[in-house]
């Protein structure tokens, strides 16, 4: 027992094969044949208890048609399957309101059919307003006309109350079924959104080739840092470091090559920071480094460590062994000079270092 009902689970909610249709909308519309086919055979015995025949027959090719749009959901034909389901439901809502009354509730098929229709976001707005139109040129016409004809036949106590439970608990139904997928579709769209602009936001704050902070983001993080430290008191440090005479390693080994030994440097740099502050790609061959919690020695303590680990590391590229060294620049935050100031004065440092030999931190 269980493995039918796994195996009609599966069936019911087989994916289309065609990736430019939407499986939840096919989904839909065969959840909405099996229940308005199911609502229509229970309406066709309550006729015939009633010996109301043309109604009890006429369910005939109604579920029929039911059964034709559910079998069209798995061939590819999605589309159609929505169109068979719309204008099936539109005609024998019409045709049973008017002839067996309004009090028989068939006129809520129509709004049934805009709640399917209303789902598919592959239809577009005139489509949708289209139909939007139909059904409520219909409702009011066969409001008027119900009236004037008048209920056809009126059933005994019991199976009124019987259809009047069966109507019931198809409008439920149908009502709670097309509620979840919208909602289900809404959250699914809405988790996408976020998760989007979350990798947007992300992207726009790093660097493409390091993965490290940009220059924006580290401007930012600066203000912040520099405003919390000035309102405790506390210091802080910017460093810049530049790789030695990296021209030449794109001359000599390539571009690609030149960008390997910026990712793997940019590794050493993340690891030596972790928990320090933030390291950022400044521009080509130049990275910003903050120091949010420490003094100008430590921060030269730390830096010069590093130096002396890219110094000693040999740089695998395709067989070629490549060595850097880098020199860096320091200064601690002065709150007169700000973020600017503390960053040009670590810069002329870098360059007093640059023309003092080159691999080595100037404080
Ligand atoms: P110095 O020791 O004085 O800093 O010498 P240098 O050769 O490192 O400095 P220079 O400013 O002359 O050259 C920097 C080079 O960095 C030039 C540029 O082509 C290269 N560069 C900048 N960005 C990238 C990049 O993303 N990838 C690669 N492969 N090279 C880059
Ligand atoms: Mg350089
Ligand atoms: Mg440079």
């Amino acid at each position: 027992m269980q493995n039918l009902l796994i195996k009609i689970r599966k069936f019911l909610f087989r994916d289309v094969k065609n990736e430019s249709e939407s499986k939840e909308l096919a989904v839909l519309i065969r959840i909405m044949c099996i229940l308005t086919a199911f609502y229509f055979l229970i309406n066709s015995i309550y006729f015939a208890v009633n010996a109301i025949y043309f109604f009890a027959i006429l369910s005939i090719p109604i579920i029929s048609l039911y059964a034709g749009a559910f079998i069209e959901t798995y061939e590819n034909r999605t589309k159609i399957a929505l169109n068979i389901f719309t204008y099936t439901t539109i005609a024998s809502s019409i045709i049973f309101t008017v002839f067996t009354g309004w009090d028989k509730n068939y006129q809520w098929l129509l709004c049934i059919v805009c709640l399917v229709i209303f789902f598919s976001v592959d239809e577009n707005s005139k489509y949708k307003s289209n139909h939007m139109e139909i059904v409520l040129i219909s409702l009011v016409a066969v409001s008027i006309v119900s009236h004037l004809i008048g209920p056809q036949k009126k059933g005994t106590n019991l199976s009124n109350i019987f259809f009047s439970l069966v109507t019931a608990i198809y409008y439920g139904l149908a009502v709670a079924i097309n509620s979840y997928y919208f909602s289900k579709k809404f959250n699914a769209s809405e988790i996408k959104l976020h998760n989007y602009n979350q990798k947007l936001q992300q992207m726009a704050s790093l660097d493409a080739l390091t993965q490290l902070a940009n220059r924006r983001s580290m401007n930012e993080y600066l203000s912040q840092v520099a405003f919390e430290k000035e309102k405790k008191g506390d210091v802080f440090c910017i460093a810049i470091a530049d790789l030695d005479f990296f021209k030449k390693i794109n001359d000599q080994y390539g571009h690609d090559a030149g960008d390997y030994i910026l990712m793997e440097t940019a590794k050493i740099f993340e690891q030596t920071m972790e928990g320090r502050g933030k390291v950022a790609r400044w521009g080509g061959e130049e990275f910003l480094f903050c120091f949010s919690d420490l003094n100008l020695e430590q921060s030269v303590n730390i830096l010069d460590e590093m130096r002396r680990v890219i110094e000693t590391r040999k740089f695998l590229y395709k067989e070629n062994e490549i060595r850097i060294t880098i020199t860096i620049g320091v200064e601690e935050y002065y709150h007169i000079s700000g973020i600017e100031g503390t960053i040009s004065s670590a810069d002329k440092k870098l360059y007093e270092g640059k023309h003092s030999g080159r691999n080595r931190v100037v404080s």
